[in-house]
């Protein structure tokens, strides 16, 4: 996908080859890429006139017309915008074609996402323009600003970047270049950052950005600029796409993992997470036997944090979560001492998945802050931090590893019976209403099977930890 660097370069190469030419003819030939205006109106509100410079905001490209009014275009995953001075060679993926006297250009884009709009009173609203943050080249975007954008967000600092409205112009790419320059783990929740690596952070930024923009981008598979030629930022990557090649730093070997849904690459060593404390974060759905887990863990050093135990600390007589909860759900949830009625309010709640969400809405970021703190406060080097719903409810983020927990479901239902001593419909209930060890397994660095013998798991829990900390899904 074209970022900054790349959309950037297009304008560049694009712009003194159309600025000043009346235009002739177009042809749209597939007006699924016009987004906010007809073919008809779009061809009627350019023919005749021309472009009297080009801007670009963040991934955007923006045409300045000399009647007024702005064409703006977002190249998105597959996007080209090329200039042809003859009669140019289009093939099925050009789907827009604009011609002057002599010349024109044409957009041609495979997967079809891009779009253009047509923005008459320079406010860009619906074009998404009008949302972005600050360039990472201007002066508002500066160590304080980025501390102050990351304390409100418990993610990965890599997400964040991504974040258009936080900085505009970021992708994947040069989100791991930049994360990689300034020597932050890209999992780091962005929330711990400090004042200096937020500062770090906007540098790298604008130095690798600035390379890039030298180099006419990177290519790595669809992207030319307006001239129709690659970039060369591809060969001046350091971490992108280098798993397990030795980083150009300290030689340690690249890893590669998934930031939400997005490769991500890095160097364990360069890029540490906090601080040489081992956080893990180890679920696998209730009844499954991770208090044995967790507790061997504990005769081996851990500190162990408990998020139900937390859940259970938070709802005291009279306090903030449990009058919301009751107020929320219509009350009569309390006993004549003002503690909750638990099996009342599991009743109620797990009959339907709307209130088990409402429920988690009110529950999880209460739970959450106070899980985060007693990590950071905790003095032990090895750190577990016990969740049925420890990726529900993205606790995950603060965590090195993740293991899972799996039992098979015929277990794992009797279990749960006898040990709340509930019928079999309400435990399926719980079951159901928590994601499936399936959708779990995906963000687990370690499997543990808790279906065997005791000896067996403890085994298995003693090969974890000597295992590396970090998932290395290469
Ligand atoms: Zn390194």
């Amino acid at each position: 996908m074209p970022e900054l660097p790349e959309v950037e370069t297009v304008k560049r190469t694009v712009e003194p080859k159309i600025t000043g030419q009346i235009i002739t003819d177009i042809d749209v030939r597939n007006d699924a890429v016009l987004e906010n205006v007809s073919s008809d109106f779009f061809i009627q509100f350019i023919q005749g006139n021309y472009v009297v410079s080009m801007s670009r905001r963040g991934k955007y490209l923006i045409f300045h017309m000399n009647q007024g009014g702005d064409i703006v275009l977002h190249l998105r995953m597959t996007g080209q915008l090329i200039t042809f001075e003859n009669e140019p060679a289009l093939d099925k993926h050009c789907h827009l074609v604009i011609y002057f006297e002599q010349g024109g250009f044409y957009y041609r884009d495979v997967r079809r996402f891009g779009r253009f709009w047509i923005v008459k009173d320079g406010k860009y609203s619906g074009t998404g323009m009008e949302r972005l943050g600050p360039e990472p080249f201007d002066k508002a975007f500066c160590g304080s600003y980025l501390l102050e954008a990351f304390s409100r967000h418990h993610c990965p600092v890599k997400s964040e970047l991504l974040d258009q409205h936080i900085v505009a112009g970021i992708g994947n790419i040069y989100a791991d270049e930049i994360l990689f320059d300034a020597g932050i783990n890209p999992f780091r929740s962005c929330h711990t950052l400090t004042l200096k690596e937020c500062e770090s952070i906007c540098s790298s930024a604008s130095a690798v950005l600035k390379r890039a923009i030298e180099k006419r981008g990177t290519t790595f598979r669809d992207y030319r600029d307006g001239d129709g030629e690659k970039g060369t930022f591809q060969e001046l990557l350091k971490i992108f796409h280098k798993q397990g090649e030795p980083c150009p730093r300290c030689g340690t070997l690249i890893k590669k993992s998934v930031c939400n849904g997005r490769g991500t690459f890095y160097c364990p060593k360069c890029q540490p997470k906090d601080s040489s404390k081992r956080v893990i974060g180890l679920t696998g759905g209730i009844a499954s036997g991770k208090s044995f887990i967790s507790g061997y863990l504990q005769s081996l050093g851990a500190e162990i944090i408990d998020a139900d135990e937390i859940a259970r600390e938070i709802m005291v007589p009279h306090g903030k979560v449990l009058e919301k909860l009751n107020k929320t759900f219509g009350g009569g949830f309390l006993n004549d001492d003002g503690s909750l009625n638990r099996k009342k309010l599991r009743d109620y709640v797990f009959a339907d998945k709307d209130r088990v969400k409402t429920m988690n809405q009110i529950t999880h970021p209460v739970i959450r802050r106070i899980a985060l703190s007693r990590i950071q406060k905790s003095t032990k080097d090895l750190v577990v931090l016990d969740a049925p719903l420890l990726i529900e409810a993205k606790f995950h983020f603060f965590c090195d590893e993740i293991w899972v927990v799996y039992v098979d479901e015929k277990k794992q239902r009797s279990r749960l019976k006898k040990r709340d001593n509930i019928n079999e419909k309400l435990a399926d209930e719980i079951i159901a209403s928590q994601c499936s060890f399936e959708y779990k397994k995906k963000y687990a660095d370690i499997i543990i099977d808790n279906s065997g013998t005791r000896a067996n798991t403890k085994k298995q829990i003693r090969l974890a930890l000597a295992q590396v900390k970090i998932k290395n899904d290469n």
